[in-house]
């Protein structure tokens, strides 16, 4: 059986840079939860439709249905060229990295937007966006779910001999993968969280080369309001289940954070 890891946590709690470092030291397939209700979002916006809006909540939940959502880890991606506008603490080559495409269309970087990162709690609150999710992020999770075709297969697809999963969310621990044999809840306070994501925007605007006054104190509160929604929707919230380790990573280095869980999935 494969081993499933379920790591849950708040945003820029450092769970994804975790989770796909410990996939690529376990050898294990990465599954990026929410990537695929960040892909909802942006192709809702594109059709200007409103989370808010009640006639437009089952035509999200279609677009879910319909849209084929394709997430792609690379462990080893070829090195960024270097510039001189890219300062070497921005480099981050070395680290895997999550390709998401939606339809196809490679939106990796536009999924990240603060657009789509302050519309996103709004569409993951709609239950019948949630159940369509869930059912693929399980189906992906047993190597059942054909990303390409959009369709469940009856038998497990042949994969690149993954020798688990590791999938990072909200729920992943309570909902998506209750069964999952070890249960992270990653969480740091939220001004240290900011402060990662204040640098992840800052990193963003210099690898595109655009320049950007990014505000602390708005990174902040759009994180809170995030958190606020996460922690108090009726849906599936933000919860730690009751059998998952708690790790703080306040005053903890992704490297550190990742040994912590190899050591445990390896014990
Ligand atoms: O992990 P990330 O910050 O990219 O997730 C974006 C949003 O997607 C979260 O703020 C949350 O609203 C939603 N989400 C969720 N359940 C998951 C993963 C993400 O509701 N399993």
């Amino acid at each position: 059986n494969l081993f499933q890891l379920a790591i849950d946590g708040p945003a820029a709690s450092g769970k994804s840079s975790t989770a796909r470092m410990a996939a690529q030291q376990l050898n294990f397939e990465y599954i990026d939860s929410g990537a695929m209700y960040r892909a909802v979002t942006l192709a809702a916006l594109r059709q200007n439709l409103s989370p808010t809006l009640l006639e437009d909540v089952s035509k999200i939940a279609q677009l879910a249905a319909t849209s084929h959502i394709h997430l792609h880890t690379t462990f080893d991606p070829p090195p960024l060229p270097l510039t001189h506008s890219i300062p070497s603490s921005s480099i981050t080559s070395s680290l895997p990295q999550t390709l998401v495409y939606l339809n196809g269309e490679d939106v990796t970087y536009e999924i990240r937007s603060p657009e789509i990162t302050n519309n996103v709690s709004g569409i993951a609150s709609n239950l019948d966006v949630r159940k369509v999710l869930v059912e693929k992020q399980r189906a992906l999770a047993s190597g059942i779910y054909d990303e390409n075709q959009n369709k469940f297969s009856p038998t497990p697809l042949i994969k690149k001999s993954p020798k688990g999963t590791v999938m990072d969310g909200r729920d992943v621990g309570t909902v998506i993968l209750p069964n999952a044999d070890l249960k992270i809840f990653v969480t740091a306070s939220a001004k240290v969280r900011a402060t990662r994501r204040f640098k992840e925007l800052q990193q963003q605007s210099y690898s595109k080369r655009i320049s950007q006054i990014i505000d602390f104190n708005k990174v902040l509160e759009d994180l809170e309001k995030r958190d606020k929604s996460d922690y108090e929707r009726k849906i599936s919230p933000l919860k730690k289940a009751n059998d998952a380790l708690f790790l703080d990573s306040s005053h903890m280095s992704v490297t550190e954070q990742v040994d912590k869980i190899v050591e445990l999935v390896l014990k």
